[in-house]
């Protein structure tokens, strides 16, 4: 395919802006060294390119040249059709643990989730289309997003304007994500439907009235209540919730007291909960708080629920996941991918995007060691990506980009 052969000529290109990002890794919404590491990488393209307001984000739009009614013609593109394509550019706050000669030169800090291969290879991505722009028909939006790791890029990007960037509603959007461990190198895999979790938080505070740790009886004792309701909650999972539609919550925090003899006046715990449907997501929110304030109630103490709603189910629209999926097998064989059973419990902001526009999110495993289940994961100070799976992943996003305009612009609804 084309797009292999100009991710191949550009591949010494991508792979170095990948080991100059590795050197800097940034964290959260604010990244200036990331973000002009962009433009500086985008400069001499064609491109529309917007920085983003409220956070270092990049949106460059690339008009397509190609089919009827092309942009060149109508100026922004008349009713032609758009597409999005994503990578995040944050890193994490870790402590990088591999010697490699592009190590980390920001201290405690680690791009350990390859989002620096992410970078290059929507840079790529761009580059190829750019190279392509003639048979290109429609528009092409890059969208590239700081704080995927939290406090979440994808929102704000969107209340900037990023899905009507081109002038004109995106149609279809796609991401990728690479892995350290798990399958071996250069391996796509992915499932249609629920990919990814809903991840949200809850803190509860049992409040009681504080006593001497001898007379009970005199004081409402906050800390058995709250540890009942601790234990009520995995009752919850399993007796109201659908073992098909799985929810967790995991209490990760607990507090309360300051010493033995005494009762305090309160005890406060705070969970992550996950969920792969927006049904069960709705469902479980509103039944840990009923069994929280119902539970103290019936002790005669009070709770207070608060609800930290967090990103939401990240779902694999079937159509194009199964567009996805074909032009996968078709650029790198049937053996270069694989069906991914589960969902994971993990989560990711791409999900904004996907609740407003038919997405697909594939993961590409970027692995080096032959023994890639015992490999460490993504976030582990020895995550380790190699980067040659780079020009493949530039290679796929502007495959995808192509061939769904084309198919938009005949007029077809999905592939
Ligand atoms: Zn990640």
């Amino acid at each position: 395919m084309r797009t292999q052969e100009i991710a191949s000529t550009i591949a010494p290109d991508l792979i170095a802006l990948r080991r100059e990002l590795h050197q800097i890794p940034e964290l959260g919404m604010s990244l200036p060294l990331t973000q002009q590491a962009v433009v500086d990488a985008l400069k001499g393209l064609d491109l529309e390119v917007t920085l983003g307001k409220s956070l270092s984000s990049v949106v460059a739009v690339l008009r397509g040249r190609g089919g009827a009614g092309s942009s060149a013609a109508t100026g922004a593109g008349g009713g032609r059709p758009v597409v999005l394509l994503r990578g995040d550019m944050d890193a994490l706050p870790v402590t990088e643990d591999l010697s490699l000669d592009f190590v980390s030169r920001h201290e405690g800090l680690m791009h350990a989730c390859g989002h620096d291969l992410h970078v290059a290879g929507l840079v790529g991505a761009a580059r190829i289309l750019h190279e392509l722009r003639d048979e290109l028909e429609g528009d092409a939006v890059f969208m590239f997003q700081p704080g995927e790791e939290g406090p979440g890029g994808a929102k704000p990007m969107i209340d900037e304007g990023l899905l009507e960037a081109a002038g004109r509603r995106v149609d279809a959007a796609y991401a990728l994500h690479v892995y350290s461990s798990e399958h071996p190198l250069g391996m796509w895999f992915g499932r249609p439907g629920p990919l990814m979790a809903a991840a949200d938080e809850i803190k509860v505070r049992v409040v009681g009235e504080g006593g001497h740790g001898s007379q009970p009886f005199r004081a409402k004792d906050p800390i058995p209540v709250a540890c009942e309701i601790v234990v009520a909650l995995q009752t919850l999972v399993t007796r109201q919730f659908n073992v098909f539609d799985p929810v967790v919550i995991t209490v990760g925090k607990f507090a309360g007291g300051t010493k033995d003899n005494i009762i305090p006046d309160d005890a406060v715990f705070e969970a992550t909960v996950r969920s792969l449907s927006e049904v069960a997501r709705a469902e479980v929110a509103r039944k840990i708080e009923l069994l929280s304030t119902q539970l103290a109630e019936a002790h005669g103490l009070t709770a207070e629920v608060e609800y930290l709603p967090g990103y939401p189910v990240t779902v694999n629209d079937d159509a194009e996941y199964a567009f996805a999926k074909d032009t996968i097998i078709d650029l790198f064989g049937a053996d270069r991918y694989t069906h991914q059973r589960d969902p994971e419990m993990g989560s990711e902001d791409f999900s904004f995007v996907g609740q407003l526009v038919p997405s697909a999110y594939v993961n590409l495993s970027a692995c080096p060691a032959a023994d890639f289940d015992a490999a460490p994961d993504n976030h582990s100070p020895r995550a380790d990506f190699d980067d040659s799976v780079v020009p493949d992943g530039a290679a796929l996003l502007a495959e995808l980009a192509l061939r769904r305009l084309a198919q938009l612009n005949a007029g077809s609804p999905s592939s």
